[in-house]
């Protein structure tokens, strides 16, 4: 037998093994018998000196060891995906387990009854402005017509940081500061929510912190029937198409004439019940028509300009609308609680 002859006898021989390799460490077995370093094939190369045709017996060597190579490969591939495959087998998904359940959460009352008054005065076209918690003695008070001697100032305990900077007592300070903003003198149309600080001692009605929800309207010729149309439309689409409201007589330092506005009772249909204190109407916020002195002191010339503004009590509507008992639930972030707004 020739060396050719015997390089060939060897490929046959080892491509016959890889046959009946099975397992991944008779495979290593293999490897180190035929293409290893010092294994049979590259031995092969040690015998050139003896060959007759150096170079045809080069070429069967080579040729020997990448056909003894490639079928080591494809069987190296076949089991690690056999093995892959009996892995996956092995950890197929149960979907008959019970899984875990994801808790989705809720909104407060509180983002609920804003959310649901900005879409309703933003489909009447009001534009939703930002007002600022802190503010100062100026926006607060003074350009709503509340001098540093007015008695309406001890009304409202504040919380001062100092002399000029406070904790807004209401959001009316965003319309002072949306009127002063207007360069150019031109109607507005907006409602401003956010929460307002006063020192109360928090009962089941009461907290140092609650949330309004401010409107303002100043054009040309606005009266007092537009205040009472928009707030009708409010009240209608807020609390029911059957709604009615009625206006009572107030005073507030920002708004001349001033009013309480009380709509029909929701639960009774005005018949009288526990809720509307057997009145049949149930009071839901402050308005009036904008002070001309403010509408001076904000830059607009009340010769040619009015207006009205209202400002919404959220908690007070939240506690109506999902009967809520106690103000400070609101503020809690009890779980219960919330759950029970899904
Ligand atoms: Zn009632």
């Amino acid at each position: 037998m020739n060396l050719i002859e015997k390089a060939i006898q060897i490929k046959n021989q080892a491509l016959e093994a890889l046959k009946k390799v099975v397992v991944p460490s008779s495979l290593e077995d293999f490897y180190n018998q035929y293409l290893a370093k010092k294994g049979e094939i590259p031995g092969l190369m040690t015998h050139m000196k003896e060959a007759e045709d150096k170079a045809a017996y080069g070429q069967t060597v080579n040729a020997t060891r990448n056909e003894v190579l490639d079928a080591y490969m494809s069987k190296k591939a076949e089991m690690e995906s056999a093995k892959l495959n009996a892995k996956l087998k092995s950890e197929v998904l149960d979907i008959t387990l019970p899984g875990t359940e994801e808790e989705i959460g809720s909104l407060n009352p509180y983002w609920m009854v804003i959310r649901e008054v900005e879409d309703i005065f933003l489909s009447m076209g009001y534009e939703v402005v930002k007002g600022r918690d802190v503010e100062t003695d100026h926006y607060n008070f003074e350009l709503l017509n509340v001098p540093k001697d007015h008695p309406s100032r001890d009304m409202q305990d504040t919380f001062y940081f100092s002399p000029e900077l406070l904790l807004r007592t209401q959001t009316s300070a965003s319309q002072a500061h949306k009127m002063c903003e207007m360069t150019e003198k031109k109607p507005i149309r907006m409602i401003s929510p956010g929460k307002a600080y006063r020192r109360d001692d928090d009962d089941m009605t009461h907290s140092h912190q609650f949330a309004q929800i401010e409107g303002l309207v100043v054009d040309r010729n606005i009266s007092i029937a537009n205040l009472k149309g928009t707030l009708e439309l409010f009240a209608k689409k807020m609390f029911g198409e059957k709604r009615e409201i009625r206006l009572r007589s107030s005073y507030f330092p920002f708004t001349e004439p001033s009013v309480e506005v009380d709509v029909s009772c929701f639960n009774c249909g005005g018949k009288g019940c526990a809720m509307c204190k057997g009145t049949g109407y149930i009071e839901i916020l402050g308005a009036g028509m904008v002070n001309p002195k403010v509408l001076e002191m904000c830059g607009y010339d009340p010769k040619e300009w009015s207006g009205f503004a209202f400002g919404v009590g959220v908690e007070r509507v939240a506690m109506l609308r999902y009967c809520i008992d106690d103000i400070r639930r609101i503020y809690q972030n009890d779980l219960r609680f919330l759950k029970d707004f899904k």
